[in-house]
Parts: C-alpha cells; sequence; structure tokens
C-alpha cells in the first residue's frame, strides 16, 4: 500500500468524541473508520462507518448536512443496501469521504451535536454483506499452506510447478458468499467412503481456511490488464474471507478440473471493509523470495509493489466446542498467523488475473488462499494439522480432526506498527448447524 496515502487522518494523537473509540484494544479507532452496511429493526440497509461501539448512518449524516462535494458524493454513493457505488469511485473519493468522517468524528469538532444524532449503536443494529459480490476468485498465495498440502504427494517438490512463477488461482462462487454470524449448515455431497465406493450424504471432513480478502474498486474494461505498477488503485479495502471447505468431497471431485462444491458451500466474510487508506500505514515490503527461487516474469514485477505491497496484519482463530461453551471454557485460539506469509501481494494477483484481458468488476472478491505461516501455530486449516498431528487437541482434551456440529469458529485480524493506532477487522464467524434432512420425492 502506497505510503502516498498517508494523510492528517493517521495522526496517533487524534482521538474521537465517541469515548470507545480511545479505549486501548477497540478495533475502531479514529484511524480506521471501516465501511459497512446496517439494519436496524424493520428499516433499510444503508452504509455505515464504524467508530468504537457505534456507527455513524451515512444517509442520516447527509440528511443532517455533514458532507458536501467529493465527500458528499462519496458519502451519497455509500449510503445505500451494498457499497458497490462507493467503491466504483475509486480512491480519490474513498480519501475524501475518510478525511471528512475523521473530522467530523474528532475531539473538538463543531460537528458533533449534529453528528451524534447520526450515530447508531452496534449492539442496536445488524451488519449486513456489505458488497454485492460479482465474482470471487480464490488465489492459493501461501507458500506454506501449498507446500504443507503437496508433502503427501510428493515430499521432495510440494510445490506445483507454477507457484513460484504466478499467483494460482480458481474461480469460486459469489452467490454463497455471506456475512459473518450466518450459520452454516452442513452440506451434503459425494466422496469416497471408506470402501473405496462413493457414498452421499451430510460431508465428513468440514473444515475452515483463515483467508485475507480484497475487494476492488473501479473496474477494468475487458482487453485492457492493469499492469501491477498500478493495481493498487482496484483494491478499494480488505476483509477477512472463511472459505469453509469440505475436503472428502474436495479429494473425490477436484481431478483434473479443480474443487467445485467442495467450496461452493458458503464463504463467510466479516462485515466490515477495512480500506486501503485505513491501512498505508501497515504497509510491509513483499514476501522475499528464497535463495535459489527464480525471478517472476516482468508483468508480475514492480519495484514499489516489491518495496510496500504487502500487509502487516496478524490473523487469528479462534473456536469453541459444544462442550466449552456448557463448560464455560475460555474460546481456544487455534491459528496464529499473519498477511506477510503471502507469498504474492494482491497487486501481483490483480495484475495476473487481468493479464490475459479479463475484466474485473467493482464489488469482485479477491482471496488470499488460506494464510499460513512457517510455524506450526499457522496452519490456518484443519487439514494441515490433520496432515502433520492427525488432528487438533483442544485445551479442553477434545479432538478434532474435522469440525463437528455446534462448533464455532471466528477470525479476527489486526494491524500493529510502532508510531500508529492500531486497526481491527472485526469478525468473521459463523456455527456449523447439523446438516438438514434431504428433500424427499
Ligand atoms: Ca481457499
Amino acid at each position: 500500500m502506497p505510503h502516498g496515502l498517508l494523510d492528517e487522518t493517521h495522526d496517533p494523537a487524534r482521538r474521537s468524541w465517541v469515548a470507545a473509540a480511545n479505549l486501548p484494544g477497540t478495533d475502531f479507532p479514529i484511524q480506521n473508520l471501516p465501511l459497512g452496511v446496517f439494519s436496524r429493526g424493520a428499516g433499510d440497509r444503508r452504509g455505515c462507518v464504524a467508530i468504537g461501539d457505534q456507527v455513524l448512518d451515512l444517509a442520516a449524516g447527509l440528511a443532517a448536512g455533514l458532507f458536501e462535494g467529493e465527500a458528499g458524493e462519496a458519502a451519497h454513493a455509500g449510503s445505500g443496501p451494498v457499497l458497490n457505488p462507493l467503491l466504483a469511485l475509486g480512491r480519490g473519493a474513498s480519501r475524501a469521504l475518510r478525511r471528512r468522517v475523521s473530522a467530523i468524528l474528532a475531539e473538538g469538532s463543531a460537528d458533533r451535536a449534529v453528528a451524534s444524532r447520526c450515530l447508531v449503536p452496534m449492539a442496536e443494529l445488524r451488519l449486513h454483506r456489505p458488497v454485492e459480490v460479482g465474482n470471487f476468485t480464490d488465489f492459493m498465495a501461501s507458500r506454506f499452506h501449498t507446500a504443507r498440502m503437496g508433502a503427501k504427494r510428493d515430499p521432495a517438490n510440494p510445490l506445483p510447478p507454477s507457484f513460484l512463477h504466478l499467483p494460482i488461482a480458481y474461480h469460486s462462487r459469489a452467490t454463497t458468499v455471506r456475512v459473518s454470524g450466518e450459520a452454516v449448515a452442513r452440506p451434503h455431497g459425494q466422496s469416497l467412503g471408506p470402501d473405496g465406493k462413493p457414498r452421499f450424504g451430510p460431508v465428513l471432513a468440514l473444515d475452515f481456511e483463515l483467508e485475507f480478502g480484497a475487494v476492488i474498486g473501479p473496474a477494468n474494461r475487458m482487453g485492457d490488464p492493469i499492469p501491477v505498477a498500478r493495481a493498487g488503485d482496484a483494491l478499494f479495502g480488505f476483509c477477512l474471507v472463511n472459505d469453509w471447505s469440505a475436503r472428502d468431497v474436495q479429494r473425490f471431485e477436484m481431478m483434473p478440473l479443480g474443487p467445485f462444491l467442495s467450496k461452493s458451500l458458503s464463504t463467510s466474510i466479516s462485515p466490515w471493509i477495512v480500506t486501503a487508506e485505513a491501512l498505508a500505514p501497515f504497509a510491509a515490503p513483499a514476501f522475499a523470495r528464497l535463495e535459489g527461487d527464480p525471478e517472476p516474469l516482468p508483468y508480475l514485477m514492480a519495484a514499489a509493489d516489491q518495496a510496500a505491497g504487502g500487509l502487516d496484519v496478524s490473523l487469528d482463530c479462534w473456536m469453541t466446542t459444544p462442550r466449552m461453551r456448557t463448560e464455560g471454557a475460555a474460546p481456544a485460539r487455534i491459528v496464529a498467523t499473519s498477511a506477510r506469509h503471502l507469498h504474492w501481494t494482491f497487486a501481483q494477483m490483480v495484475a495476473h488475473h487481468t493479464s490475459n484481458g479479463c475484466d474485473l468488476r467493482t464489488g469482485d472478491l479477491l482471496a488470499s488462499g488460506t494464510v499460513s505461516g512457517p510455524e506450526a501455530e499457522g496452519r490456518a486449516c484443519l487439514a494441515e494439522v490433520v496432515l502433520e498431528d492427525g488432528g487438533l487437541t483442544l485445551p479442553n482434551g477434545e479432538r478434532r480432526t474435522f469440525l463437528e456440529d455446534g462448533d464455532e469458529v471466528w477470525f479476527t485480524g489486526r494491524a500493529e506498527r510502532a508510531g500508529y493506532v492500531p486497526i481491527g477487522f472485526g469478525e468473521c464467524r459463523a456455527r456449523i448447524d447439523p446438516a438438514k434432512s434431504w428433500p424427499m420425492g
């Protein structure tokens, strides 16, 4: 992320008149200002900005006269039931809105009295999928995940031949992208049983994949590739992604065309889009290639992207089982990893994705693939733990190979750097519901 986006909104001394935004450990200080979509009671869905334990209702703010000019145009575009019209306006509008919202919510603001009437407590609202996702592409950008998953097939060469040359991906399903909080019913699927014969029924090996996602801002026209040096401008913002995976179905179906129903069963995303502007202080160098790795071809390489195209965002996965909740046990942190472990930057993903002339549309979701790190605690899906250890042992002694009904899994993300106020991503959470009965007749 370009450091050129840094401005007064990142000032660590800036505080908000919304008291909860100044608490240490909050995900939503005034330096963050992520965008979402909420409803209250039977009311409409409308765009908002998170601040502490409140949201600023953009439609109410417009009606109260808080926005004008470019920020007003942006607030209007972001005030509807999905954020796509705002995403389409691009970086200038996003930045103008951020600067105006930051000024409104800052301590000492002359707009405090008016703006306080446009706040809604998070405890009183429901959050919705913030973006109409037209297309969803899932990459496989962590070398550590890819190597662990490939080690059983060929321990000497666990990476597929193309992995070090291009960001590999598959086209996944956009219609089943859901917002955090919606339960995931165990799906039905066909897999090979232990007797080697096909079986069909509730899937047996349901897994999570801890991923990081980007939503596309302005679209490119079909036939017009986005060069890697400009690809950062296509990345409006970021969210947490859980690419739920049915491993038993996946093993049987994916040769040779790749995953299909094992992945389209459901994908959860966090309700907040953390903008590229908010993440500017947390830019990091691209993943360092190892000694002997090939240099990627020039269309994937740009000096600025190599210097600052990575993101320093820590990502954790938490879990409770029904027994843990009954016993009042604390949630278990079962994964601790970082977006720094991604071998490819999101700009490289965009450049590669569009290199054949494919158009990306506003609101498209690009997910990183399982963000595993090198250490055991960085194994960011159960399949890796099962391959290496046979399963997961929770603090109360319970064992899991894959997820059981009633298990609840959620991701958190946090960006921290000395000299800046840390920001968070909220949660990407879902509980596994039992399979529904198969329709008869
Ligand atoms: Ca995935």
